[in-house]
């Protein structure tokens, strides 16, 4: 058994998996600011369980050299290398990974990606996420960046806006659903939620359709080189937008319009692993680690 945790800045989900079904135990809230607090709340699950290990998903990028995580919004795990932390006080294997990495292995494995090799899994959330599954192997690479396709200057002017990343024109400020509110805003100084804007669009509201065009046309450009480098044959997508089939169909051809290999079916699809994502591939990369 493998016990999995989808560790949000504000919610904790436990689930154990048997190497075929997910159990799910329920939630707790997340001690944001005592490590204490926070080993005790994982450690009670544990308890009285037979464990090849414990796997972790966490909202932030994991060194896999070090185990040192940066997770900004749960202060008392930030810059910590958690997994070697909880592992000495619960005297079991711990596994700490990125949260999109987890979300690309769970539908690589048993979700939209599954039957395929190759697997680039996105997050199109508030920004832009991703993971990749090169054989069905999560690779998370140097630093854990693998699959970070939302950093690095690929936006040109007049849309190239300043990131978190200290550099500009990355695809995480325009892509994800703040992205899509900031180009709006930038082409007609209006305003909207991402929800109106994909709403006017749809009711074929011509200064909202343009905003999507170039949304589209910005996001599938960088997403087909990815998809050529990685030689991915299917791409989950997750995160607030992927709540819409028809956006993603819409996403999906053009970015089957601009990869070298053109698929006949969709490439680019909704995920389907849903609230169970963080678990579900936490404890994949578990049975990855440990064996099923
Ligand atoms: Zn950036």
């Amino acid at each position: 058994m493998i016990l999995a945790f989808d560790i949000g800045g504000s919610r904790i989900r436990a689930g154990l998996w048997d190497g075929h079904v997910l159990e799910r135990l329920g939630e707790a809230e997340t001690p944001a600011r005592s490590l204490d607090a926070f080993a005790a709340v994982v450690g009670g699950y544990a308890a009285g369980r037979t464990l090849k290990g414990l796997a972790l998903s966490v909202p932030g990028v994991v060194d896999p050299e070090t185990g040192t995580g940066k997770v900004a919004n749960i202060p008392c795990i930030d810059g910590l290398a958690l997994g070697p932390e909880l592992a000495e006080r619960l005297g079991l294997p711990v596994l700490v990974l990125n949260d999109a990495d987890c979300f690309a292995l769970a539908e690589a494995r048993r979700g939209a990606g599954r039957g395929h090799r190759n697997v680039f899994g996105i997050i199109l959330g508030t920004g832009v996420g991703g993971g990749l599954v090169i054989d069905g192997r999560l690779v998370t690479g140097a630093g854990g960046h693998a699959g970070e396709w939302g950093h690095g200057p690929v936006v040109c002017e007049p849309w190239a806006l300043p990131c978190g990343c200290g550099q500009v024109g990355c695809l995480d400020t325009i892509g994800g659903a703040r992205g899509m509110e900031r180009l709006h805003l930038a082409r007609t100084g209006e305003s909207l939620h991402t929800r109106e804007i994909v709403g006017r669009w749809r009711d074929g509201e011509p200064a909202a359709s343009a905003t999507m065009e170039l949304w589209r046309d910005l996001v599938s450009g960088p997403l087909a080189m990815v998809v050529n480098t990685v030689g991915a044959t299917a791409v989950p997508v997750g995160g607030g937008l992927s709540n819409d089939a028809a956006l993603i169909g819409w996403l999906d051809q053009a970015v089957r319009d601009r990869v070298l290999r053109r698929p006949e079916g969709a490439l680019v699809v909704p995920a389907v692993c849903g609230a169970d994502a963080g678990i579900l591939g936490a404890a994949q990369a578990g049975e990855q680690a440990w064996g099923g």
